[in-house]
């Protein structure tokens, strides 16, 4: 039977870097399998259909959530997005590792639902001056909307880190890929995960 995979769930306050961060720690290891979720938010730019996300009408979100098909969800900028349970399960038990970028709290369902594989971890600015920074620099939101950004991190988002299993300081995007790969290591390393190597050396280990 395959080892079981490893879900590693990465959330962040907006303009972390949390999408860098991922997209350099695949490109320096290509051992995680997509997971596509599903989402009442249009399509932009370039997205695919089933690559990028599943687009649902909110009457088809609903009928996902209703059937049971939506392992958790979770409203996003007026969206709601959803993990697909069929996209965890089967994946996790035929060893594949997955990486998933969640909001706060789909993070921490997931963790809920799936207590021995997933490893949760929290992405933060280096300071909030360089948060503003970030935001300011991707040009996506006017300045008040920036500010309310900030804002949404102090009092709702970052007050929860204590719930993550890890923390990790976005300053260097490639520092911060080294320490999200070391993390997903050590997670692998555990003993829960490697029960049958004393087996296999013939000797005997208490559970
Ligand atoms: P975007 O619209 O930029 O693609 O995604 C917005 C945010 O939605 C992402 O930062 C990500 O954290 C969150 N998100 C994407 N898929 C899911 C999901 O399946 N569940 C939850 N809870 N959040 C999601």
């Amino acid at each position: 039977m395959a080892k079981r995979g490893i879900i590693t769930v990465i959330s962040a306050p907006s303009g972390c870097g949390k999408n860098t961060v991922i997209s350099e720690v695949k490109s320096l290891h290509d051992d995680f399998d997509y997971v596509v979720s599903a989402t009442t938010r249009e399509i932009r730019g370039n997205e695919r259909e089933g690559v990028d996300y599943f687009y649902k009408t909110e009457a088809e979100f609903d009928r996902l959530v209703e059937s049971g098909e939506i392992l958790e969800w979770d409203t996003y900028q007026n969206n709601r997005y959803g993990t697909l349970r069929s996209q965890i399960e089967e994946k996790i038990k035929s060893g594949k590792n997955l990486m998933l970028d969640l909001t706060i709290s789909g993070a921490l369902a997931v963790k809920e639902a799936f207590p021995d594989d997933t490893v949760t971890v929290f992405l933060l600015p280096p300071s909030l001056e360089e948060l503003r920074k970030r935001l300011q620099l991707r040009g996506r939101e006017s300045q008040e909307q920036i500010e309310k950004r900030i804002e949404t991190a102090i009092s709702d988002e970052i007050p929860q880190v204590y719930k993550f299993d890890n923390i990790i300081v976005n300053d260097v995007v490639s520092v911060a890929g080294a320490e999200l790969l070391a993390i997903i290591k050590a997670e692998k390393l555990k003993y829960k995960r490697n029960q049958e190597i004393i087996n296999e050396l013939g000797l005997k280990g208490e559970n």
